[in-house]
Order: structure tokens, then sequence, then C-alpha cells
């Protein structure tokens, strides 16, 4: 039995290295996985740069993946050997007031597997059997490996609480952006603007349903947004940036009666908002946590092929040369969307399209 593997740790800013982590023994409904995709979340950048508001260095990195079951615990009962699951790294306490009523992304001691020493970059992790999700055979292992970015997104899109017909805005050409886009039209937002900065993002948006895409750089998003409704306003707006100036414009780009879902995480945790706009517009600005009962909708989402996910995947990397995918990731122009690391290189499946430029 393997005492150890290794595992990805980012030692400090801009710098990861591999690092023996033990591998303790299977708890009796622990599962351990052997991680086949592990995908970068923009929260990992936060991590890898030393400026995340929860984690810093020494931190392992990496929440987003999928795998094949390669050892169960004695009372395991949910999975067996070689099924193929997704992983919800979340760890909760179970027993606060939240926990007990299944609001557990509200947990007061939530806390993420990575937080507690167990990244996604890693040949074999090892996840309590009600945190995996098995993977239906048509959803990949990359897909797999997105189920937890668009987990965040069907929740944040449930937060909204949208009416067929609204008109919606999203701030970010991320993944989370790009993602939320595609929900938000699921969810019955049949017209929805996507404002960002890159052009290749923003060509993404377009061929993934975007009504309109607006370069932030060049454009002011708000005079579009208001031309384009004839001076009414959306009535809802996603900031997956997580700046001021993008929240400041979400604000401004609602409708009367609206609603703002905030997703981005903010580097700098307070700034300074146009307080007056939500007694004259009556506006709300309402946040998103993580998720919540969301995997299992984001599993039955891209199982009824109603979702392009892996298109978000714009480069792939085997697991030794993580480092040059952050540093990919954070170029000032950098080319990347999403990138997925092929944590088990030899698994053909996942072979195919490696390092493909956009
Ligand atoms: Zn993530
Ligand atoms: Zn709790």
């Amino acid at each position: 039995m393997m005492r150890s593997r290794p595992m990805a740790i980012v030692t400090a800013p801009a710098e990861i290295s591999f690092e023996e982590v033990p591998l303790p023994p299977l708890a009796p409904t622990d599962v351990m996985i052997r991680v086949k995709v592990a995908t970068i979340c923009g929260s990992d950048l936060h991590l890898f740069k030393g400026k995340h508001p929860a984690a810093q260095p020494p931190v392992p990195v990496g929440h987003e993946l999928a795998g094949e079951v390669v050892a169960v615990g004695d009372e395991v009962t949910r999975l067996a050997l070689h099924d193929r699951v997704a992983v919800e790294p979340v760890v909760v306490c179970g027993v606060c007031a939240f926990c007990q009523r299944g609001d557990y992304h509200l947990c007061r001691n939530i806390s993420f597997q990575y937080r507690q020493g167990q990244g996604a970059l890693t040949p074999y992790y090892i996840a309590d059997q009600r945190w995996l999700h098995r993977l239906p055979d048509s959803i990949s292992y990359i897909e797999g490996a997105l189920l937890e970015p668009l987990a965040v997104c069907v929740h944040a899109v449930r937060r909204a609480e949208s009416a067929l017909g609204d008109r919606a805005v999203i701030f970010g050409d991320g993944a989370i952006g790009l993602l939320t886009l595609q929900v938000a039209r699921l969810a019955g937002m049949t017209t929805v603007y996507l404002v960002g900065k890159k052009e290749a993002r923003l060509d993404m948006a377009r061929s993934l349903g975007a009504a309109a895409v607006v370069d932030g750089l060049k454009e002011d998003p708000v005079a579009f947004i208001q031309a384009e409704t004839g001076g009414m306003g959306v009535e809802r707006a996603f900031e997956a940036v997580g700046r001021r100036q993008t929240l400041v414009q979400a604000l401004r780009a609602l409708k009367k009666g609206g609603t703002a879902v905030l997703v981005g995480l903010f580097e700098q945790p307070e700034v300074a908002l146009p307080v007056n706009l939500f007694v004259q517009k009556e506006i709300t600005l309402t946040g998103s946590q993580g998720y919540a009962w969301d995997f299992q909708r984001a599993i039955e989402i891209v199982e009824a092929g109603q979702m392009k996910l892996s298109a978000i995947v714009s480069h792939q990397f085997p697991l030794r040369e993580v480092q040059q995918a952050f540093e990919l990731l954070l170029e000032p122009n950098s080319p990347a969307v999403k990138v997925a690391i092929l944590v088990d290189e030899e698994d053909a499946e996942n072979g195919k399209r490696k390092r493909r430029d956009l």
C-alpha cells in the first residue's frame, strides 16, 4: 500500500513544487481515486499569486477534479471500484444549524480540501463517499473536473431568481463568466450580454450564445446596455471578475428592481459603491457562495447535452508542467481560458487534444 503521493504545493508566490504528502489509511466511508484530470480555477491563480484572502502559501493547489475509484473503505455503499467520479471538494461540519438544514455551503466551519492539506494536483486523492458524484458514461473526465465551476454557475443563476424572458449581463470572460452565460440562457434569460477584455474569450462568448459582447477596454458597457435596452437596463447582472469597476458597472446596468449577483472573488476586500442607486432603483445585490446540491443539477444539464462544457478548455498540460500552466494563465495577454491538467497522462481518452491553442 502506498504511504504517500506527490502533490503540487504553492510554496511561495509564483512557485509550485511537488512534495510528498502522506496518504492516510482509508476511513470506513472513504474512497480513494486515481485522479485523471484537474482543471485550474481563478481561485487557484489567487493562491498562486499569494493573494488569496483565505489561504496563504505554503498551500496545496487545485480543487476541480475527476478520476477513477481505485479503493474503497469497508462501509462504502454508494460507489464501487472503477466507478468514474467527480469530487465536490468542500469540508463541512455537518452539525451547525446551516448544515442541519441542508445549506452546507453556509456551514459555519466551511472549508475546502485544499485548505486542509489535499490539493487536486496529485495522482491519488481521498474523499468521503458522500462528496463523490458518479459520472454517467457520456461525461468525460475533463467535463467531470469542470462540474465544480459549473456548479458555481448553477448556484449563481439560482441565486438570481430570474424569470423567463429576463435579460442579463455577465461581467467576466473567464470560465465562470462563460459557463454562467450558458446556464443563464438555459434558465430562461433569453438575451444575455457578456462584458470582457480579451478578444479570444469574447469570440468564444459569441459562439456560446451571447446576444452581444462588449470589450470593456474599448467601450463603456453601461452605455452599451442602456442603448440595447432603450435606456431601461437589464433585469439581472452577474459580476464574475472581482473588481470594484465591474461591480459598479453591474449595478448601473440594472433595470429598476433588478438583481445583481456577486460571484467574483475580490482581492481587495473593501470597495466604495454608489449606494444611492440601491434606493433610487430599488435594486438588489446578492452574493453566491459556492454550491449546495448544485453538482447534481450540473450533471443533469451536461448529461442532457445542454452545455458546451469542454469548449472552454483552451489548453492541456501534463501534471509535471503545472508550473508552466499557471504561468501561461497569468501572462498579460494570455491565450488561455481554462487549462486542464492531465494528471494521468496515460489515459488515452484525455490525451487527444494536448496543448491545443485557441
Ligand atoms: Zn473552482
Ligand atoms: Zn456546518
